[in-house]
């Protein structure tokens, strides 16, 4: 049975379709079905600029509120206004340790819901479903959770807590899912669809369409009747989705679009010559994979680990759990303010004090007190050969081969923008490099998160900047606020 909401959609255009089902578009979802922030009455915010200007319009919900008023002045650890000031509503006094409650009450009001539709390749949760279940997050446990449902209060309902404070990427999917269902968002989302193209169409272009198309396979009616919005234009959504009746392709019709796709799903390459081959991976997930089917252990090759991310460092951990011999590659001086460990607190983080301890102990020539891993920091990669031989090359262009079992090139990710003409580069801050979270997002209005260059095409999460849990939400609520605006200007 086709998903309800692109039944109507054959109809009429949807005000709402998000691609992307991890926590950027479950927030948004929740704040589109009608569930609205107001600040609750007695409460005191910390930061007394915020609370005298919360004060002055108790009555008029936040998503109504001027963001940009309430906003100006407030510092923390995102460059989005809006994102510092949800977080500072929903976690008033984090930063500093405390355990505030948040200042703002949830009203569910139906009528104020923005009809709308979320298409996911997997199940809700997003990028969490592809981290390895045991892994524990960099954030603080508490950061994870969205609105209006505490994480640590899911997670003492399962007689589970934190770790140093921290939480599980396998707990977080299983919350992120008792979140959907637990929030009624269930029947907004529709899972196993993968997106292939967005396309603006306007008025003119598609007035031809009126009936159903015969030489059309796909599962969707062309719109009968579309309204016309500001520009007369709306967007065509195809894409693929998978049922347990096998996949079929579907078509459906937006005036409004977000993107919340991450920006984790193709791995970056070195673009160097043999990495095409079949020993040469790029995800964590492959280790644990070659692990499990005895592909690699104790007495094979080593395998080489490229990079000093933390997924590069979460693979050493996993390796030297396995006793599995590592030869890890990586540009940096490990002493280099710019590498991640160089940042984490150690008491904090003791498992990435253990793993960076390990690369400045361990550099070849003067072995240290770790078996079975050695470092090369200020090492690139120059090839890999067909009999499983690695070259690297040293800063001063000294060359080294050394025979390898696998390699794990983990060097970070770029998002697959694949279904926007030209990759989305034309809606990027530089239209000449492509889309990157931290290089080159998404160019967006700092209050509304709409495109500066396509009216109705919003971004959030990673691909407009916002790379953590905690932030993602601002764009949520920039979004929600600019949408509920566009729909009283046009109610249906
Ligand atoms: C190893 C790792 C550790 C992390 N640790 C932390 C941490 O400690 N704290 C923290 O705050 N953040 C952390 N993050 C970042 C965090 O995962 C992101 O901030 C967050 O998941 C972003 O949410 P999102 O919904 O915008 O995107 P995502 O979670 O990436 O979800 C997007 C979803 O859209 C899907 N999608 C993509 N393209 C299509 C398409 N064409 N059609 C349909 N669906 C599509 C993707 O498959 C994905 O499921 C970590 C990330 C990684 C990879």
């Amino acid at each position: 049975m086709l998903h309800a909401h692109l039944e109507r959609s054959s109809a009429r255009p949807l005000p709402v379709v998000i691609i992307g089902n991890g926590p950027s578009g479950i927030c948004l979802s929740y704040l589109l079905s009608g569930n609205i922030p107001y600040v609750r009455r007695s409460s005191v915010h910390p930061n007394s600029i915020l609370q005298r200007k919360l004060e002055e319009i108790p009555e008029v919900s936040i998503l109504e509120q001027d963001t940009e008023y309430l906003s100006e002045g407030l510092e923390g650890r995102s460059s989005s206004p809006v994102a510092l000031l949800f977080d500072a509503l929903l976690r008033p006094d984090t930063d500093f340790g405390g355990i505030a409650d948040s200042v703002l009450a949830w009203w569910h009001q139906p009528e104020r819901a923005v009809p709308h539709l979320v298409l996911g390749k997997n199940l809700p949760g997003g990028a969490w479903h592809s981290i390895e279940g045991s892994m524990f997050t960099l954030s603080q446990g508490d950061w994870m959770g969205l609105p209006d449902l505490q994480f640590k209060d899911w997670l003492s309902k399962k007689k589970r807590g934190f770790r140093n404070n921290r939480a599980t990427a396998g707990d977080i999917v299983q919350y992120y899912q008792y979140y959907v269902a637990k929030k009624g968002l269930k029947k907004n989302f529709l899972c196993g669809a993968l997106v292939t193209s967005v396309k603006k169409l306007s008025m003119d272009v598609d007035s031809s369409y009126g009936h159903r198309d015969s030489r059309d396979s796909s599962t969707m009616w062309k719109p009968q009747a579309i309204p016309q919005d500001d520009n007369g234009s709306f967007f065509q959504i195809d894409g693929f989705v998978t049922t347990v009746n096998g996949t079929q392709p579907f078509s459906v019709y937006a005036e409004n679009v977000v993107l919340a796709t991450g920006t984790y799903d193709s791995p970056s390459w070195l673009g160097v010559k043999g990495e095409h081959l079949p020993f040469v991976h790029h995800t964590l997930s492959a280790l644990e994979e070659a692990v499990k089917n005895k592909e690699v252990g104790m007495m094979s090759d080593p395998i080489l680990i490229v990079g000093a991310g933390l997924t590069a460092a979460d693979a050493i951990l996993f390796a030297h759990h396995c006793n599995i011999p590592v030869i890890h590659v990586f540009r940096r001086r490990v002493n280099d303010p710019a590498l991640i460990f160089n940042q984490l607190p150690k008491t904090m983080y003791p498992e990435y004090h253990k793993v960076h301890q390990m690369m400045k102990e361990q550099a070849i020539p003067c072995p240290g007190p770790y078996e079975c891993y050695v470092s090369l920091p200020e090492y690139h990669i120059v090839s890999f050969t067909e009999d499983r031989k690695c070259i690297f090359c040293d800063k001063s262009g000294h060359q080294k081969i050394h025979n390898i079992s696998m390699a794990f090139v983990l060097i970070g990710s770029n998002p697959n923008l694949s279904y926007l003409s030209n990759n989305g580069m034309d809606l990027a801050v530089d239209c000449e490099q492509p889309v990157s979270s931290k290089r080159n997002p998404i160019d967006i209005d700092p209050f509304t998160y709409e495109s500066v260059h396509e009216k109705g095409l919003y971004a959030m999460g990673p691909l407009a900047g916002d790379n953590f849990v905690r932030f993602v939400q601002g764009g949520a609520l920039a979004i929600a606020s600019s949408l509920l605006k566009k729909v009283n200007q046009n109610p249906p």
